[in-house]
């Protein structure tokens, strides 16, 4: 089983919420971490927070959505910390309406920052794992992808990044890299405290209300999607691949 060559890893939407607390905890695993976010000052206090607790982090600004954006952050991380093996397509944005209300400018952002984010990304570091002979890709899905009112486009994007890591993990398995999704239920984020203000309800009784739906009982932390990925990332998780991983205290949403 080849062990990992560069222990270097990149999460997008790095500055807070979910991909903050895989940062985190790749970088506690031994990962020098590229923390690329939209919000430089977010990636940077990530970063730094990083950094005080005695591991490897640099924040790099960039829009996942701009190709030339994307490139020279890739090869800003390259230069720094050495060849990228992981990458974990985190960053997101919700633009939540009912169909008849949707804009097409809505739309496009939603699949802009998801996919096309996710497409850029990933071929721009594929060329570094493959010449590494190792690597792990790991994308952000959603139990919305199996259908959520409200977030048309959201839900597309998610089932969309299912097909995308389904076809990755095809294409790269002979170069070493490994590509697998997690498809998180409710987490509690800027993103679930957004929509809890959009429904007009206070964060805490929106949380409370949903944990009544989860067989768990509770809603999920961002450090519940992080150790997932820290698995995933892992040279034992080798043979695991093209996979979605519900991680929502349930089978289903
Ligand atoms: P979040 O708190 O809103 O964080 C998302 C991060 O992505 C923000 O730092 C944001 O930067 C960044 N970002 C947005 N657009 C970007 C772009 N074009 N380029 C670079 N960075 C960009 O969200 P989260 O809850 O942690 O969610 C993380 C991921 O998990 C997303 O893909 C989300 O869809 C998925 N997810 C979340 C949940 C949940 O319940 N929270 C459930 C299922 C899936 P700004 O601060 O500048 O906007």
């Amino acid at each position: 089983m080849p062990n990992s060559p560069s222990r270097v890893a990149i999460v997008t939407g790095a500055g807070r919420g979910i991909g903050a607390a895989i940062a985190r905890k790749l970088a506690g695993d031994g990962f020098a971490v590229g923390l690329l976010d939209l919000d430089e000052a977010n990636a940077k206090a990530a970063a730094d927070a990083i950094v005080a607790g005695g591991g490897k982090a640099l924040a790099v600004a960039l829009d996942v959505s701009d190709a030339g954006q994307v490139a020279s952050a890739v090869q800003t991380v390259a230069d720094e910390l050495g060849p990228p093996t992981v990458l974990v397509n985190n960053a997101g944005i919700i633009r939540d309406n009912l169909l008849f209300k949707m804009s097409e400018g809505d739309w496009d952002a939603v699949m802009g920052v998801h996919l096309r984010g996710a497409f850029l990304m990933s071929r721009a570091v594929q060329k570094h794992m493959t010449e590494q002979g190792w690597g792990r890709i790991v994308n952000l899905s959603s139990t919305s992808a199996l259908g959520n009112r409200g977030q048309a486009n959201y839900a597309t994007a998610k089932a969309g990044l299912q097909g995308f890591t389904k076809t990755l993990a095809i294409e790269l398995g002979q170069f070493g890299v490994t590509v697998n999704a997690i498809a998180p239920g409710f987490i509690a984020t800027e993103m679930t405290a957004a929509t809890a203000e959009r429904v007009g309800m206070p964060f805490e009784d929106f949380k409370k209300a949903a944990a009544q739906q989860i067989p768990v009982r509770r809603v999920g932390e961002p450090e519940d999607i992080a150790n997932v990925a820290g698995f995933l990332v892992s040279d034992g998780a080798g043979f695991v691949s093209g996979q979605v991983i519900y991680v929502a205290g349930g089978p289903r949403a």
